[in-house]
Formats: structure tokens, sequence, C-alpha cells
């Protein structure tokens, strides 16, 4: 199994059109020496197309941060999945905690969003991940185990070559505090146990499992470090150019010791 690292920015709420134009040119001029660390970059809907000129033909990918289920119909303010892959993304984050704490998201919903991405064309980024008070009642494992069943609940093997998984603890999104590595390392095997007893081995060695939850140039090289780890989905310190091509960078290095 050839080791992959994928490095994702969730922009969220961030940037007006001419910022992430910015930001874009700037993340792409400062990576364009990265051979092996897989690159995403995540804008708002509004941004997609014009972000989408600026990284086309470069080692930068494009994906946005939510799709709605159904193609068209009357459903103010949704964007279907069919509209985002027009945009020239290939990728979109589904249920990461931000909606499921706003927006009502649940299991069900995220499996809808990803059968809707898939068939698409979209890569799903799938986000799963505990509340504190669910690691401090110990029960991590059967939440994660909730949510991977949920989301994934009738996929096909084949299907689950085109996801990534992101283990994000809600507890350490935003707030400065980050999983240790151990304990990151734990959720991840057991993430990869569950893809296999569900979708057999070949699919949970090459799935792309991402940490995410503060993670930080300080911090990234020890986290990409362990083994079940392959990536990062970054919230803060992407809108940075310097401190996410520094999350890059120690993707690479490790990618290439
Ligand atoms: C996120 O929003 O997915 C995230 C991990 O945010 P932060 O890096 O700011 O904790």
């Amino acid at each position: 199994m050839n080791r992959k690292i994928v490095i994702a920015g969730n922009w969220k709420l961030h940037k007006t059109n001419q910022e992430a134009l910015q930001l874009a040119n700037q993340i792409k001029i400062k990576n364009t020496h990265i051979k092996k660390a897989g690159i995403i970059i995540c804008p708002p809907f509004t941004a997609l197309s014009e972000v989408h000129s600026v990284v086309k033909d470069c080692n930068v990918a494009l994906g946005a941060q939510n799709v709605y289920w159904e193609k068209q119909g009357a459903f103010t303010g949704e964007i279907s999945a069919g509209m985002i892959k027009s945009t020239g993304a290939v990728y979109a984050i589904i249920g990461h905690s931000e909606r499921h704490q706003y927006f009502g998201e649940t299991d069900e919903t995220v499996n809808k969003r990803i059968n809707a991405a898939l068939e698409a064309g979209l890569k799903p980024i799938v986000c799963v991940g505990e509340t504190l008070e669910e690691r401090e009642k110990n029960i991590t494992a059967q939440v994660v185990t909730r949510q991977i069943k949920g989301a994934f609940a009738g996929m096909s093997a084949d299907a689950m070559k085109n996801i990534i998984i992101a283990y994000e603890p809600v507890w350490a999104i935003g707030t400065g505090k980050t999983a240790t590595p151990d304990q990151a390392q734990e959720v991840h095997a057991l993430i990869r146990q569950l893809i296999s007893k569900e979708f057999g081995n070949a699919v949970a060695d090459n799935i792309v499992i991402q940490y995410g939850g503060s993670v930080k140039p300080d911090n990234a090289e020890s986290l990409l470090g362990q083994k079940d780890i392959d990536g990062a989905l970054v919230g803060g310190a992407c809108l940075d150019a310097d401190s996410f091509t520094a999350i890059i960078a120690a993707a690479e290095k490790l990618l290439q010791a």
C-alpha cells in the first residue's frame, strides 16, 4: 500500500470572492513544488467558480463545504451536487459537526448527501467525531461506529473508493484543543477496522482517513506521523496561506522520508 497524505482546508464562512481569489493564488504559488501530498481547498459556494479559474491547472483540488441531496426543485437556498460539479469542484465536505450543531444534520441526511454527491461524480469528505460529553462518557467508539454505519449504509465497496473520511472530535474543532496523536490514532484505527469489516481489506487499506481539530503547523507532523492518520482537515489554520503551506510541507516531508 502506498502511503497517502491529503491536506484539505475548510474555509467555512470566510472570504468574499476577491479575498478567496487572493488566498487561492497564494496557496497555489507557495505549493508548486509539492509532488506527493494531496491538497484540497474548500471555499464557500459563492467563490467556487472563481477559485476554480485559479487552481484548475495545478496541484490544488477544489471542494465544496456541503451538498444538498435533491437534484433540483423548490428547495430555496440549497445547492445540488450537479451545480457544485459544474463549478469544477471535485470534492464536497459532508456532515461537518457544525452542520450537525447548527443545521439539523443527522446520520440519515449525511447518507443522502453522500449518495447524491457520488451520483454527480463528486468525492465526499465525510466527517465523524464525538462531542466532549460523549468522550467523557466513554462512548467515543460507540458514537463513531454509529456515524460510520449510518453514513455508509447501502454503499458498495466500489463507491467507497471515492470517499475520504475525516475524524474530527467536536471538542477539538476551533478550540485550540487537539487530540493527542495517540488519542487520534486510536479512533483512526477503529474507523479503518470498521471499513475493513463492512467493505473489505482493500478498501480499508486505501481509504484516506484525515484528522481534524485544531491542526496547526506545530502539531501537524506528530499527528500525520501516526500509522492510520492519512491527512488533515484544517479549519482556522487554512485561512492563512503560510500556515496552511506549513502543514502541507509537514505532509510532504513525511512522504519523502
Ligand atoms: C474544521 O472545521 O474542520 C476544523 C478542524 O477546524 P479547526 O482546524 O479550526 O479546529
